[in-house]
């Protein structure tokens, strides 16, 4: 396949997921697999060991899951298979991830306490302590790594000291910083961590999967709300049969995964990767605070991932005319999505460079309209 002959994209996606992919990612599509067939499942298996091995995990200690669906879908496995019917949550929340998340357990009738730090300040592990020494009911503990929703880091290495501490089960939603930010899941103790195929390793939208302790998975069987997300069964399948799904995967999607990791170890890894992303959003903020836009977050607290702007404090701006522009000039960014200030988000990851970004600068340069 000769990849100059795959045509351009229009837009470049500053949406970060799904995202930019190479022309490699997309043209490893171009063929059908058969998803019983062992060349297929084989693939399957490398996949789950690769990351294993990204986390930096023991091999010993962690096995992954791959689930099909968007991220919502793993996140919603990993809440409905890991607690007990006896057990109770505590999400920590700091926007419309964490708020999902909570949102599921809720929903499958799961006991949930929320632990809300409104949508501008970090997850503070201290307030956690706090509860966790006064209710010893709580069995479970979730937090997002980047809230995606402002492009907050908030502080896991913390709260996972105090949940380990405290004997607790950790679930990290880290869906948009796995691959663009190195987690030490075995060091910090984290028992279940979720990412998906179309964000930070940059393949394209199909499945999520989950970094599991295996011990921790093991104590699963049997307790799903659910057939189709039962993280244990899917397991189990996976482990028992080479790398077969239960029901049908997605082939095309998971070919162009396999793809994508093979990229990120060209590129030379997580480090690496992370290292082109912080300069993306250097690059962004730099130009954009030349133009007179300012940040949402501090620099304490931003993440490499996804960047929230200030709307510019003319009457005469608005989104839906900025956004227009931006996309004829091929860049497409993000609404925001929080109710504290009017927001708008431009994504740092996928096949995207600190020259695309000086380009989108002197896009919405030329594009000042009010
Ligand atoms: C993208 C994302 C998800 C999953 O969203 P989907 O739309 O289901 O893929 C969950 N959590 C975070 C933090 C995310 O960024």
């Amino acid at each position: 396949m000769n990849l100059t002959q795959l045509p351009d994209n229009p837009y470049l996606l500053l949406t970060p997921g799904p995202l930019s992919t190479s022309k490699g990612v997309k043209a490893a599509m171009l063929r059908d697999w058969c998803t019983w067939d062992n060349e297929y499942n084989d693939l399957v298996q490398v996949i789950r060991r690769k990351l294993v091995g990204l986390a930096g995990a023991n091999h010993d200690d962690y096995t992954t899951v791959l689930m099909q669906g968007s991220g919502s879908f793993s996140v919603e496995a990993v809440v409905g298979s890991v607690v007990p019917t006896d057990g109770k949550l505590i999400v920590l929340t700091n926007g419309a991830y964490g708020n999902r998340l909570a949102q599921m357990a809720q929903v499958l009738k799961i006991d949930t306490q929320v632990l809300d730090f409104g949508e501008v300040s970090p997850a503070e592990a201290s307030k956690l302590q706090e509860i966790l020494e006064n209710d010893p009911q709580i069995s479970h503990v979730a937090v997002v790594h980047c809230e995606t929703t402002t492009g907050m880091l908030n502080p896991i290495d913390e709260v996972a000291k105090v949940a380990k501490e405290a004997g607790k089960v950790l679930i990290v939603d880290a869906m948009s910083s796995f691959g663009g930010i190195s987690i030490d899941v075995a060091g910090l103790g984290i028992d279940f961590l979720i990412s998906s195929a179309n964000k930070c390793i940059q393949g394209v939208p199909g499945f999520g999967f989950i970094l599991a302790k295996t011990e921790e998975l093991k104590k699963c069987k049997g307790q799903a709300r659910s057939l189709s997300l039962d993280l244990y069964d899917q397991w189990e399948t996976m482990e028992k049969h080479n790398g077969k799904w239960r029901y049908t995967s997605p082939t095309h999607v998971v070919r162009a995964f396999y793809q994508a990791l093979v990229e990120l170890e060209e590129e030379g890894g997580v480090e690496k990767r992370h290292v082109r992303y912080r300069e993306n959003q250097r690059t962004l903020v730099e130009g954009m605070e030349r133009l007179g836009f300012s940040t949402l977050l501090t620099k304490e607290w931003q993440s490499p991932i996804i960047t929230s702007f200030y709307f510019p404090e003319s009457p005469a701006f608005t989104f839906a005319a900025f956004y227009e522009r931006l996309k004829k000039e091929g860049f497409v960014i993000y609404p925001g999505k929080i109710s504290v200030a009017d927001t708008f988000r431009i994504g740092n990851i996928g096949e995207v460079y600190p020259h695309d970004m000086k380009r989108l600068v002197q896009a919405v340069e030329q594009n000042i309209f009010w």
